[in-house]
């Protein structure tokens, strides 16, 4: 048996989607993703920024209506990130500050090269009493 991907030799066939058997490794890119703030591996579909959900703006960041400061940010609607040719910049019109960064959000804003960040629903939830107060 082996990976339909990377033709890796499985001794048992580890996970099988849409009649795919994977390894482990090439499962994990497909599905999973890295929360940023807290490290914790989760689903990808758990990452999407739907509107409702927040992201954290890691630095100073190109807007359409100038730059937006570090902090946590609503999406009130797509798109709220445009990729442009040199680099990318946010719609900022479809996002609402919410909360100053964290403490893990500021270690996570050391360690990455995005300018934000999504969310795992773990650090939502952490984050939500912050923002209500707000
Ligand atoms: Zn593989
Ligand atoms: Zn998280």
């Amino acid at each position: 048996m082996k990976c339909a991907w990377c033709e890796k030799l499985l001794d048992d066939p580890e996970r099988s989607d849409n009649g795919e058997i994977l390894c482990d490794d090439c499962y994990r890119e497909e599905y999973s993703g890295d929360c940023d703030r807290c490290m914790n591996i989760v689903d990808k579909t758990e990452l999407e920024s739907r509107p409702g959900e927040m992201i954290a703006v890691l630095r100073e960041a190109p807007g359409l209506s100038g730059d937006m400061r570090p902090g946590y940010y609503r999406v009130k609607d797509w798109p709220f990130f445009a990729d442009g040719i040199i680099e990318g910049y946010f719609h900022d019109s479809n996002l609402e500050r919410v909360a100053d960064l964290d403490q893990p959000a500021l270690g996570a804003a050391r360690d990455s090269i995005c300018a934000a960040i999504p969310l795992c629903s773990e650090c939502r939830q952490a984050l939500a009493g912050a923002a209500q107060a707000s």
